[in-house]
């Protein structure tokens, strides 16, 4: 018995120290209204990798909401923990992905190493704090700590941002702390394009709230412009030979992939943006080819001047990634590869390997339960990029279910619904309820 009670208490003294541990802080005790970056190169290759811290910075302005310090959802290949030196206690955490992870999973990957430019915010400790970061290991969905560093928050040689680049309201609704704030930056446009990317901003605008959940939740966003001028119109091309002198050096062929329209230096970005309050980072393009990228928590990026409707569905694609982290729910397109075993669910909202579809919100909005739903075969194997697969009827939904194919493989990856904004989006014009649902929790998290 008292052998029991021992270790009964020694449970309850533990799950206390973890609860406090993820505990919420509270801003005022430990931030001050300013942000402090922290850059570092993320290195190695498909086996291994390392961080090298490089610059601590100070920047003007902290846009993030105060009762949201502590991201414990254990989202993103990448987490960072800000502990407060004294006590141990994390303050802030975030999750995150990178393009250096995406990297990693190419075939280049295997016979080279390599070494990329990154960095995170998060509100300027009171206190000396500890720095962390984590990396999840694909093959067992585990975060394992890579990096550690101890921060001087009074240190003389943290180097104090003063921006003076011009930033331009385009959608203001009220105080930064409840809103969702979206940066938007030009790559690609000179001097004399400025009021093409202006414009480019109001489309932007426009086309992100014809999407729901975002149409009934546009009076909690703010979304602000800054302006940099490109010495050179339009964006680097590699695969044709074609390069252009512009502010953030993006350019298409990212990885080998012609559409994959991405940049590298991430901290030159940063930059940019420390111009104006933002949690969120999209980059306009001055371009008519159809590409671009998004990376949870990172950047999202595309051309502006798609022909058609491309432009406008790219933008909604995009910023799933780039806001709430969704998976790309196609089959095919990449050369990235390993990416999810079938023995770990992923940790995405949108697609599942079976192992433990029970735990996200999607079990609660089928039908039946998953093992039934799959048992009972309402599995539609079919690739939306194929002539035959239906178009969305809006007068018939279908149902939400387990549909096999996604995260870029055939079999072993399921999504909720046959065809989605995250997916081949060509036939398409709404997200799936599962991305919905998980939109509108994100926009929650951020306003509440
Ligand atoms: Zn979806």
């Amino acid at each position: 018995m008292k052998e029991n009670k021992r270790v009964c208490g020694l449970i309850i003294t533990v799950t206390i120290a973890i609860v406090q541990c993820f505990a919420q802080s509270r801003f005022e005790d430990y931030f001050m209204e300013k942000t402090m970056r922290f850059d570092y190169y993320h290195a190695g290759d498909a086996q291994s990798e390392y961080y090298f811290a490089d610059e601590v910075i100070e920047e003007p302005y902290w846009a993030g909401n105060k009762n949201y310090l502590i991201d414990s959802r254990n989202v993103g290949n990448q987490q960072f923990r800000i502990l407060d030196k004294t006590t141990g206690k994390v303050i802030y955490s975030r999750g995150y992905n990178t393009l250096f992870n995406e990297w990693q999973t190419t075939p280049e990957a295997q016979t080279t190493s390599k070494a990329m430019p990154e960095g995170f915010t998060f509100p300027y400790p009171k206190q000396d704090i500890i720095i962390e970061i984590y990396s999840r290991e694909n093959k067992t969905g585990k975060l394992h700590k890579k990096f550690s560093q101890e921060i001087d928050v009074d240190h003389y040689s943290i180097r104090k941002s003063r921006p003076n680049l011009p930033s331009i309201d385009i959608l203001y609704t009220g105080n930064p702390a409840q809103k969702v704030d979206i940066v938007l930056i030009p790559e690609g446009y000179t001097e004399a394009e400025k009021e093409l990317f202006l414009k480019a901003c109001r489309t932007f605008t426009n086309d992100l709230f014809s999407y729901e959940p975002y149409t009934q939740n546009r009076n909690k966003f703010n979304i602000r412009a800054v302006w940099k001028a490109s010495k050179e119109s339009g964006v680097s091309i590699p695969g044709e030979h074609l390069w252009r002198n512009t502010a953030l050096n993006a350019h298409y062929y990212t990885f080998g992939i012609e559409r994959y329209q991405m940049l590298e230096d991430y901290q030159s970005l940063l930059d940019i943006a420390a111009n104006t309050p933002y949690e969120i980072i999209y980059i306009l393009t001055n371009s008519q080819k159809y590409g671009g990228g998004g990376i949870y928590n990172f950047y999202g990026i595309s051309a502006a001047n798609i022909p058609g409707a491309s432009t406008r569905k790219t933008y909604s694609h995009e910023f799933g990634h780039l806001f709430v982290g969704l998976a790309d729910e196609y089959i095919g397109g990449t050369n990235m590869s390993d990416l999810y075993f079938s023995d770990v669910e992923p940790w995405e909202a949108n697609i599942t390997t079976l192992t433990n579809l029970e735990e996200k919100t999607w079990a609660t909005m089928l039908d039946k339960s998953p093992k039934q739903t799959y048992v009972e075969k309402d599995i539609e194997k079919f690739n939306p990029q194929k002539p035959h697969s239906p178009e969305y009827n809006p007068q018939e939904p279908w149902k939400v279910g387990i549909y096999e194919g996604g995260g870029y493989v055939e079999r072993g990856v399921y999504r909720p619904w046959p065809n989605c904004m995250m997916n081949w989006f060509h036939k398409i014009d709404v997200y799936c309820p599962v991305c919905t649902q998980a939109i509108q929790a994100t926009i929650d998290l951020y306003t509440r």
